[in-house]
């Protein structure tokens, strides 16, 4: 089978498809381009957003739009959500949600899709979602606690997605992610081990751990993020390690000054941050208050003061008054952090969210999502303008931009330099400079 997929949403996603698609082609079947013709197309999906969703559809619609005869199999996040919606969507084959997506390789080789379409059937697998109203109520429903299944990805060559953990057992009120994903599990650190060392094994010199809440590996096996850590700094071949994201009542001190003192472990955070008014963060249910925010930001600023910090911040979520988006704004401003991912507020059906008054106008949202871009893209000049002139290693990326390559600093910079193919997934050390400095603001909704 020629077969050809389209991931949207996280770097979850991308780890999961890019390992679906490495096991397809060794069981035998070509893979293709998403803009081309295939006898299969595979959309891997996200629901985190409405706008997420939107997307999932078109994506969903070109595939059938390029080849009406292929058959389209809707995976992950909405398809688990939203599973009748999406069979509903003419071509549409088959739907597996998080809980059943894994069974897609075995109706592949079994030509089950096939019989499916000649039959003129579909075939739809996924768990109900579960009302989010109560965290309580959840956390006595373990329906949600799915297997775990380890991905990695790599991502042209150089920097690999490993999946070490997956769900979540927070349910922050907005969030429809514990629905989609279910509870919260993890790999073992041997797995994880075994997974880098394959990623070194396919070249890549840096290494993302990727998870829904990272920070919560272990939890129910016993070992510790931190150990993980220590025993993943030790494999010499990968250079650099990422955390993908880590929830602020999660980044503990140890791994604060572990990341300064490490090997290979980056000055690179990412931690959500979602609110910056106590009020709302207890509507959202969050599990820290801005005190806990700060003082996590600060210490590691502290210790490491060139490191890059990216904040998540909801604009214009239920609840939100004009005095608590008063309050975010001067929080954000006040704290040392380099740049934010803004989203605007979505209901997420099944979500607790839906429940909080008052509801704020979409127009209102928008107008504080631009309000944050603005902040963001301030934050995010003052950082790079604070990196002028030092030398930072680099590693160089494949691709060839208009005659010129890229490469990510340590602390997140993206650099520039002409393009020479002898220097990709090669670590060179640079001075940051106007010049060679790539000015996109990361802010992106
Ligand atoms: S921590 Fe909150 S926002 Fe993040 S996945 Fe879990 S429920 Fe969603």
């Amino acid at each position: 089978m020629k077969i050809a997929a389209h991931t949207l949403g996280c770097k979850l996603n991308y780890a999961e498809t890019s390992h679906l698609l490495r096991q397809l082609a060794e069981s035998g079947h070509t893979i293709v381009d998403f803009h081309s013709e295939a006898d299969l197309y595979i959309i891997n999906t996200c629901t985190v957003t409405a706008i997420a969703e939107r997307k999932c559809r078109n994506a969903i619609r070109q595939a059938v739009r390029q080849n009406p005869q292929a058959q389209v199999a809707v995976i992950g996040c909405f398809a688990q959500n939203e599973h009748d919606k999406v069979a509903s969507i003419p071509g549409v084959t088959i739907v597996l949600g998080n809980d059943q997506k894994h069974q897609l390789e075995r109706y592949i080789n079994d030509n089950e899709l096939l019989r499916l379409r000649r039959a003129k059937n579909k075939l739809v697998c996924s768990s109900e979602p579960k009302q989010n109203d109560s965290r309580r109520e959840a956390n006595l429903n373990l329906n949600g606690r799915w297997d775990f299944a380890g991905a990695w990805s790599s991502a042209g060559r150089t920097r690999a997605f490993v999946k070490i953990q997956d769900g979540c057992d927070y349910f922050c009120s907005y969030c429809a992610i514990p629905i989609a994903r279910g509870r919260s599990r993890s790999a073992t650190t041997e797995e994880v081990v075994k997974m880098v060392n394959e990623c070194a094994r396919s070249g890549a010199k840096e290494v993302v751990l990727t998870g829904v809440n990272t920070g919560t590996f272990g939890l129910h096996t016993g070992e510790r993020f931190i150990d993980l850590l220590k025993r993943l700094d030790d494999i010499e071949p990968i250079a650099r390690y990422r955390i993908s994201s880590i929830e602020p009542n999660l980044i503990t001190d140890e791994i604060i000054d572990f990341t300064a003192s490490s090997r290979a472990f980056l000055p690179h955070f990412h931690i959500p941050l979602q609110a910056g008014s106590d009020n709302v963060l207890k509507l959202m249910r969050r599990h820290y208050d801005t005190a806990l925010y700060r003082e996590k930001t600060e210490y590691i600023k502290s210790v490491m003061p060139d490191a890059c910090i990216a904040a998540d911040i909801i604009a214009g979520c239920n609840g939100e008054s004009d005095e608590d988006f008063e309050a975010t704004k001067e929080f954000v401003e006040s704290l040392p952090i380099s740049y934010l991912h803004v989203f605007t507020y979505s209901e997420r059906p099944h979500t607790a969210a839906l429940k909080i008054e008052p509801h704020t106008d979409m127009h209102l949202r928008r107008l504080r999502s631009q309000e944050l871009h603005a902040i963001s893209e301030r934050k995010l000049a003052a950082f790079n303008e604070s990196q002028m002139g030092k030398a930072r290693p680099v590693l160089w990326e494949s691709d060839d931009h208009d005659g010129m390559m890229h490469g990510l600093t340590d602390n997140y910079i993206r650099l520039e330099r002409p393009f020479d193919p002898t220097y990709t997934n090669s670590i060179t050390t640079e001075t940051i400079t106007a010049e060679n400095i790539v000015r996109n603001v990361m802010s992106d909704d």
